[in-house]
This record gives structure tokens, sequence and C-alpha cells, in this order.
């Protein structure tokens, strides 16, 4: 399908919203100017346009299927996929040491968009990839590291992440695989993994799975929990694919979207596989990997949002339907009612994804903690909203479709049910908002009061600039405060009961300071009217999802009784 790469969008928020020039300014990123960034993203916006978009619609039409045991992708993946490795977007953060450009992860989260937009099933692979490659950069031996950051970092071998088991889903301590040790180093795996994204593929020399699993003796929960490095071809002593390991992909799930994505079941037999970290040790070097697929699978869905805005603008432009003063469906009211909150929801999403790329940065570039605890805050937040705002605006692209919207040929359909799934995996965005009043209020708050005030300071300073947009922005960064407060004061169940409208009520006073900042950039334009737009017409809904949040839990399990 065509996609045009949203650039101006990324200029415009790198520049004016999330302050990308403190990354450049560190010593670790000093080579990546913003010049250099607009540059590098509008090579991967070629790729993204002329090589990804056009495999859109051949991963839904020819799904990935089974054949005698492997996995045969749909038409035209593998040459994309080499389009992606060559272009070296799968690995542009990992560091220069491993093969890597060592860039922002900034410039990662733009390119995870753009590819996202393009073609989300074949994009789920490398972002499989770039998780392995972050969680062996920080865990792994330097025996590991050497043998397969290399092959990773270009594209040769794919990465995968292996945690779900049928009992063992949202409660991953609940898992049950086994690893024995062989004596020699390497462990036998054995158990049964499901629902693992791209457990196969027919265009890598080899697939290289990140399982959890359990040692005899271990605890039970998460605390009893290793991880390991199962290679589908073991390693031969040039570091070549050699002996077939003993796994295997046992069926796909037949899903509602997402079709050019294999989901596996996958088959561990006492396959032989390496350490990670240390034994026991295995959910902190899972959570490396988990917590930049979070921020990846929230720009999924920001990517998403954007290639079904595109498509619903393309056809409001030429779709005539009643008397309208463009002629076309553009001209109806609520017609850019609907194009308007896309497209505004999608400023905040992107703007949010990216505040929180920048933290990570600056955290890994300056070691400060306080950045550190902001990166902590926004993850579920940028996850959650970016996906929700993925599922919205797919939604909203089928209405402005009409019935053309309900009819697959469209395409309309496609973004809707490739984009669902994201607010399921990689954390449902239930369990996001429960992370958000639960682990990251431990502090208390005082890394959520933190970016609150530093919301504050600058609304402050702009209000006699843009006094009714900054004047709404500040009482709403004032009623979230007092949400806060309030959520602090209840008992865990109450809490969780009011987590998800507190990270939308959250979400959407991030995004209305991202929308004032652009505002103040760029007076009288296009950017000044949608910040307009959301502050006025979007921003109020925090008021009631905070109303929701202070609320508790007020129904009890026994009422859903049959
Ligand atoms: C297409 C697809 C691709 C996937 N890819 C991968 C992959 O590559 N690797 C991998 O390991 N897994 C993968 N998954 C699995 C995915 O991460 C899980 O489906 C997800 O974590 C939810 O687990 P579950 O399906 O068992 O649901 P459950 O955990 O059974 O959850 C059911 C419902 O209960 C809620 N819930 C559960 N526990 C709690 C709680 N404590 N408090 C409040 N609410 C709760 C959930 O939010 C959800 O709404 C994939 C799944 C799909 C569908």
């Amino acid at each position: 399908m065509t996609y045009r790469a949203p650039l101006g969008d990324f200029s415009r928020i790198l520049k004016h919203v999330v302050g990308y020039e403190r990354v450049s300014a560190t010593e670790r990123f000093a080579d990546a100017s913003l010049e250099t960034v607009e540059a590098v993203l509008s090579e991967a916006a070629k790729m993204c346009e002329e090589v990804m978009a056009p495999l859109q619609r051949n991963g839904d039409l020819d799904p990935a299927r089974l054949e005698n045991g492997v996995v045969r992708t749909s038409e035209g993946f593998a040459e994309g996929y080499r389009a992606i490795a060559e272009g070296g977007w799968i690995a542009a953060s990992a560091e220069e040491a491993s093969g890597g450009m060592g860039l922002p992860l900034t410039v990662t989260t733009c390119v995870n968009d753009m590819m996202s937009g393009a073609c989300l099933a074949l994009q789920l692979n490398p972002l499989m990839t770039q998780g392995q490659i972050e969680a062996l950069e920080n865990h792994a031996s330097d025996e590991l590291k050497a043998l397969y950051l290399p092959k990773l970092v270009t594209g040769e071998w794919a990465g995968t992440m292996n945690l779900t088991e049928p009992q063992a889903g949202s409660d991953v301590g609940a898992l049950s695989t086994k690893a024995v040790p062989n004596g020699d180093g390497t462990y036998a795996i054995t158990g049964q993994k499901i629902y693992i994204s791209w457990g196969d593929n027919d265009f890598t020399g080899n697939v290289c799975h990140l399982v959890l699993g359990r040692l005899p003796d271990a605890v039970p929960g998460t605390k009893g929990i290793s991880l390991f490095l199962v290679p589908k071809f073991l390693p031969d002593e040039n570091g070549e694919p050699g002996a077939r390991n003993d796994l295997r992909v046992v069926s796909l799930e037949h899903k509602m979207g997402l079709h050019g994505s294999p989901t596996c079941v996958m088959s561990y037999e006492g396959a032989t596989g390496w350490l990670v970290g240390e034994e026991n040790d295995g959910m902190r070097a899972m959570f490396t990997m988990m917590n930049n697929a979070r921020l990846g699978v929230g720009v999924q869905g920001i990517g998403v949002a954007e290639g079904a805005y595109q498509h619903a603008v393309a056809y409001a432009e030429e779709r005539k339907q009643g008397r309208s003063e463009t002629g076309t469906i553009l001209g109806h009211a609520d017609v850019r009612r609907m194009l308007a909150e896309m497209k505004a929801d999608i400023f905040a999403a992107r703007s949010i994804g990216l505040m929180l790329a920048v933290a990570l940065d600056m955290a890994r570039a300056t070691g400060d903690k306080g950045w550190a605890a902001r990166a902590g805050v926004l993850t579920p937040i940028a996850k959650a909203f970016g996906t929700d705002v993925g599922i919205e605006v797919a939604s909203k692209g089928v209405q402005v479709h009409g019935g053309m919207g309900y009819i697959e040929e469209t395409g309309a359909a496609q973004y809707l049910r490739d984009v669902r799934v994201t607010a399921i995996y990689e954390g449902t965005n239930g369990i996001q908002a429960m992370d958000l009043v639960g682990r990251k209020l431990i502090d208390g708050g005082e890394a959520v009061f933190a970016l609150i005030d530093s919301m504050q300071s600058y609304i402050e300073g702009v209000k006699s600039d843009i006094p009714e947009l900054a004047e709404a922005a500040w009482q709403a960064s004032e009623n979230l405060r007092d949400a806060t407060e309030a959520l602090l004061a209840m008992d865990m169940t109450d809490r969780f009961a009011g987590a998800v409208p507190y990270l939308r009520a959250f979400a959407r006073v991030l995004g209305a300071t991202a929308h004032l900042r652009a505002a103040c950039a760029e007076r009288d334009s296009a950017t000044e009217r949608l910040a307009r737009f959301y502050i006025l017409r979007m921003l109020p809904e925090h008021a009631s999802l905070c109303a929701q949040a202070r609320a508790g839990a007020l129904v009890p399990a026994e009422d859903f009784a049959a």
C-alpha cells in the first residue's frame, strides 16, 4: 500500500518537543547531530516507502505457512528483509563494537515507526532481533557476544523471544520449561512455548531463540527463572550454522491479523542452550529485552496509525457523497473531526514514544538516575497509549471509509486487524497500567511528580504567549498531580482498578504538553490548529479519566457469577 514517511513530524518533535539536542550534546552521541539524524531518517524512509510498503498486502493475502516443519514466508518478505538488513536498519543503535552504528535509540525509534507503518508483519522480525541484541550486549558472556552479535547485527541471523507457555502468559513466573546442566557449560532445554513471533523463517541462516527456563533446583516464581540462548542450528567451529538443534515448530497460530508474521508453537526437546547472565537471574536479562520491546511495540501502534490515517485522508479526498464545500467527504465537518482526532493522537503518541527514547538515550549516555527513573515511568505509558492509539486510529480509518472500510480490498480493515494484537503482546495494556501505578509509584511518586513538575515549569513559561491553551494544559497537569496523590493513598486493589484510566489521563496530559510545545514553535500554522484541537477537544477527557481512577474497585468477582 502507499505510505509516506512522516519526516516532517519527526523533525518537529525532535527539535521542538523532546529536546533532542540534549542527546547529541552528550559525548556518546556527539556524532548524531540533528542534521545527521534527518539524513539517516530520509534514507530509511525511502526503503520503507519503496520496498516495505508494497509488501503490506502480501502478508495478509499470502500468509506465512508451515510446510514439512519449515516456515515459508509471504511473497517478497525475503527481499524486504534483505533490504532492511543491508540498510543497517536492524541494529542502527547496536554498539559499534558489535558491528552496529551506535546511533541513539531515538533514531531506531523513528525507523521502527516508519517500518511499522509500511509493513507491520515484516517489521516484527527485526524488532525481536533488536531486543535480543540489547539483552546479549548487556548480559551475555564475551564468548557468546563475539559469536552471535555480529551475525544478529547484520541480519544474517534473526532473534526471537520465548516467554509464553500455555499456563504462563501474563504470569511469566508460572513457566515450567526445564533447563538441565549438561556438565560442559551448556544446558538441555525441554518444554513448549506458544505464540512465538517469527519462531522460524526461510530467509536467515539461523534463528536464535532467547528462552526462559528453570533449573532443576530453582525456586518457584520469577526468582527461579534463567535465560538461555538456543539456536536453531548449533554454530560449528567456525561459528557457521552446523548441526540442527533439538527444537522444532509444531504449528502456526491462525490469527485475526498480522498473517505475514508466523506465530509459532515451539517444542524444545533437550535442545542445547547457553546461559545468558547468571543462573536464576533470567528476569533481569529478559527485562532488558522487554523494556526495549515495550517501546518498540508502542511505536508499532503509532506506525500503523500513521498508515491508517494516510489511507483515510486519501479516501476522503476522493470519495464524493452529499454536498460539501470540497465536493468530497473531506468537506464534511464530522469526517474532518475523525481525521483531526486521528492526526492529533498520532502526534501525541509519537511525542511520548520519542520522550521515552530520549530518556533512555540520556540515561545511557550520562548514567543519570533521574533519566532512568523518567524512562521507567514513560515505558508503560508509551507502550499502552501508543498501541491504544494504533487501534483507535485504525478503527476510525475504517469509519472514514464507510462501507468500503469493511470490505477487505481497500486495506483499511487490515490495519485494524494487524494492530489489534499490539495491546495484548509484550505485556497486555492492563499489565502496563498496573506497572505504572504499582512498581513505578514505589518511590512514593518521586519520578512521576518530577515529570509533572517539568511539564508545569514549561507551561508556566508560555502562559503569556498562548494563554488559552497553556491554562488548559496547566489545569490538566494539576488534576493529574491530585489523582496521583489520591492513588498513592489507596490500597493496591483500588489502585489497580483505576490503573488503566490513570495511564490514559497521564498520556492525555503528556500529549497536551507536546502539542503546546509544537504550537509555540510554529504559531499561526496547521501545527497550532492541531494543538488547539487536541487541547480544547481531546484533553478534557483527562478529567473523567481522573475521576474513574479515583473511584476504586467497585464490583467484586461474585457479581459476575452467571
Ligand atoms: C500474535 C501474538 C504474538 C506473540 N508473540 C510472542 C512472542 O514472540 N514471545 C512470547 O513469549 N509471547 C508472545 N505472545 C504472547 C503474549 O505476550 C501473551 O499473549 C500475553 O502476554 C498475554 O498472556 P495470555 O495470552 O496468557 O493472557 P492472560 O495472561 O491469560 O490474560 C488474560 C486477561 O487477563 C488479564 N490479566 C492477567 N493477569 C492479570 C493480573 N495479574 N492482573 C490484572 N489482569 C490480569 C490480562 O490483562 C488479559 O486481559 C504473542 C501473542 C500473540 C497473540
